[in-house]
């Protein structure tokens, strides 16, 4: 969805409220797919804040389908995001290559709010994603999922040390 915001851009003092839709229901991040359950629609502010800038606040709740990297199963999750940030249109016409780089999402005046939105989620998914904190895990040997169940099989793990101790004994 793009939201278009050259009369805000121009008129001084403009407050505008507009409905974002969330037009996507995936996106990739570092080779990844990650899907999206639920987001509803929700209010978009945007301010005329001085020449050439735009302020924009607003927040939304994102249900995402993960997949736990330890036990395998997906589970759902709700990211808040909150959006609060000031465009200023002038960096486009300086050499500020950091600050256009942030302004990736905005094109031709229009907010793309797909390219905001997923660059939000980006910054909320967590390096490691677990189902749960205390995620017990898949059994390396029979693959049992150890929150639901127990197996039988040794899950005897040597110690690291010990087995630097048997390097030694090697050599
Ligand atoms: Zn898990
Ligand atoms: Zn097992």
């Amino acid at each position: 969805m793009l939201i278009d915001l050259s009369e805000i851009l121009s008129t001084e003092g403009l407050t505008k409220s507009v409905e974002v839709h969330v037009d996507f229901d995936s996106f990739q991040f570092k080779g990844m797919d990650y899907r999206i359950g639920q987001a509803d629609d929700f209010q978009l502010n945007l301010s005329n804040d001085g020449k050439n800038r735009v302020k924009v606040t607003g927040s939304t709740d994102v249900v995402m389908e993960l997949v736990c990297d330890r036990c395998l199963e997906e589970f759902e999750r709700t990211f808040h995001i909150d959006i609060d940030t000031v465009i200023d249109t002038s960096v486009l016409d300086s050499d500020k290559v950091d600050e256009i780089d942030e302004l990736s999402y905005f094109e031709d005046c229009n907010i793309d709010m797909d390219a905001l939105l997923k660059k939000e989620l980006m910054g909320l998914v967590p390096i490691q994603i677990l189902c749960r904190d205390d995620c017990k895990g898949l059994c390396k040997v029979c693959g049992t999922n150890l929150n639901h169940g127990t197996c039988n099989c040794d899950d005897f793990v040597p110690d690291p040390r010990l087995s630097v101790f048997n390097d030694i004994l090697k050599n």
